[in-house]
């Protein structure tokens, strides 16, 4: 039996930070990861959807280059180049995450972990990585490839699975999840994408872009839930034009191979497709795993970071999360001043939805805003108002939006238009720190970029 300071279950972006900074700052720290470092976010979402879709931009960007004065006759492309790329990306990054594991010293184990005596919260099924029940055990243990394992603290990040609706006849067909249509060599001829969030559109745009006729089914009555309204139906609009059909309130009831029965309005009817594309959304691999504001868990020797934790099913929250957690682990073990623990934060969470153009938000929308009565005034201008905006997008829409407060505070920025993904880091900094908007103001912003749209708005 081999004894750690920090046992972490889980090698994706909390996982990883955790064990990095664990390791840096002296404790004896294992990871175990069950399929590859770093998590769905590298292998199976955030950079290879990323790769994908700039594969995409790059072929809109010679389809259009006319625009721009420049020539470039017939411009093709290759999925499965586009598809080996985007491996390659995926190779490079996870060789990275390796590498900085053995920089920190920590032990990676490879294989499916077990805590022994189990924690609060409920197993979902059988390979779960807990079984219910609380620890009274101060030393934790935990079983992997017939070995066990003993640590002082743990890190629960498990991340999240794939939602798979109990839609008549979908479990018979040959339905697509994200990780599927990453894998695709072949470009189907039409997609019904049964959900509008955030990996639905972004797979609608860059089907759209190969040529896919792409038909988003969702829901609720706007795409993008969670994002601020008016610019998600704006994108909608844009998206439209370039030929992605939307049915919105609509419910998908039924499925077959080559069809997608909707209902809408109390009225059935039936889209026929070459391939369907699931992405109603994710849930945490354990359920109802309740965590304070440094990511403990009931039990104080146990905490859990990223999807797990089920609260914004992001990369960058599972980041911060895993630096809270390290954080107050440092501190409960004696290894820095206990004084040095964060809490967690959610103020500013950056959204982004990184189709072409890109959307972003940050903070408050205004429908968050009307429905906890917090009165505010709203601040918008076109992108045009950007003079390196308009040099850079021949006929491009975009819009920026600030919500301020009546103290001034700013209290929900909201993009569209590119680099958005890029911009809102500006918003998100001046949120977190609770800027005002004369104090955003009057920061000196670089010219020409677009970013200066946010002080123009001001
Ligand atoms: C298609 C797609 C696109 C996305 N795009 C973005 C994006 O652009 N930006 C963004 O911020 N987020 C994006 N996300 C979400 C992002 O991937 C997640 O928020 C992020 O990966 C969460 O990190 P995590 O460390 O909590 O979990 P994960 O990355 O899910 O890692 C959990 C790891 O735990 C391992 N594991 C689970 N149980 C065990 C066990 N018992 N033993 C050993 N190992 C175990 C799993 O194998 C997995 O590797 C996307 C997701 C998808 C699916």
């Amino acid at each position: 039996m081999t004894h750690y300071d920090l046992a972490i279950i889980g090698g994706g972006p909390a996982g990883y930070t955790a064990a990095e900074l664990a390791g840096k700052n002296g404790l004896k720290t294992v990871l175990f990861e069950k399929n590859a470092l770093g998590g769905v976010c590298l292998n199976e979402g955030c950079i290879p959807t990323k790769t994908l879709l700039y594969s995409a931009k790059v072929y809109h960007t010679a389809q259009t280059a006319d625009k721009y004065g420049v020539t470039c006759e017939n411009p093709t492309f290759d999925l499965s180049k586009i598809i080996a790329r985007k491996n390659k990306t995926v190779r490079k990054l996870v060789a990275g995450i390796r590498a900085k594991m053995t920089e920190a010293g920590v032990e990676v184990v490879v294989g499916e972990a077990r805590v022994i005596e189990g924690i609060a919260g409920q197993a979902r099924n059988d390979n779960s990585p807990v079984i219910a029940g609380l620890t009274r055990n101060p030393l934790i243990e935990i079983a992997c490839n017939d070995q066990t394992y003993t640590a002082k603290k743990l890190i629960l990040c498990t991340g999240s699975e794939t939602v798979i609706p109990p839609i008549p006849g979908l479990r018979d067909t040959a339905f697509w999840t994200s990780r599927e249509a990453l894998e695709n060599k072949e470009v189907p001829a039409s997609l019904v994408i049964i959900g509008g969030g955030v990996i639905g559109i972004e797979f609608a745009t860059f089907f759209n872009t190969l040529g896919t006729h792409v038909t988003v089914v969702e829901m609720a009555d706007e795409i993008l839930g969670g994002m601020d309204k008016e610019l998600s139906a704006l994108l909608r609009a844009e998206l439209t034009k370039k030929g992605i059909a939307f049915h919105l309130a609509a419910k998908v009831v039924a499925a077959t191979d080559h069809s997608v029965e909707i209902e809408k309005d109390g009225e059935k009817s039936v889209l026929a497709t070459a391939q369907i594309l699931l992405s109603v959304g994710r849930r945490p691999t354990l359920a109802g795993v309740k965590i304070n504001e440094f990511m403990q868990t009931p039990d104080p020797n146990i905490y859990a970071c990223g999807d797990v934790t089920g609260f914004s099913l992001l990369a960058h929250t599972a980041v911060r999360e895993a630096e809270v957690a390290v954080a107050h682990i440092l501190g409960e073990l004696r290894i820095t001043n206990y004084e040095l623990r964060e809490k967690m934060s959610y103020k500013a969470i950056p959204g982004v939805v990184y189709t072409n153009p890109e959307v972003a938000g940050v903070g408050k929308t205004e429908e968050m805003l009307q429905k906890e009565g917090i009165p505010y005034t709203v601040k918008q201008l076109p992108m045009a108002f950007s003079g390196r905006f308009v040099a850079e997008n021949e006929q491009g829409n975009g819009v920026c939006k600030i919500l301020e407060g009546t103290d001034g505070a700013i209290l929900g920025v909201h993009l569209l238009g590119n680099p958005a993904s890029e911009l809102i880091v500006i918003a998100g900094i001046a949120i977190e720190q609770g800027m005002t908007a004369k104090q955003l103001k009057a920061v000196v912003f670089p010219h020409p970029t677009v970013g200066e749209i946010i002080k123009e708005t001001l």
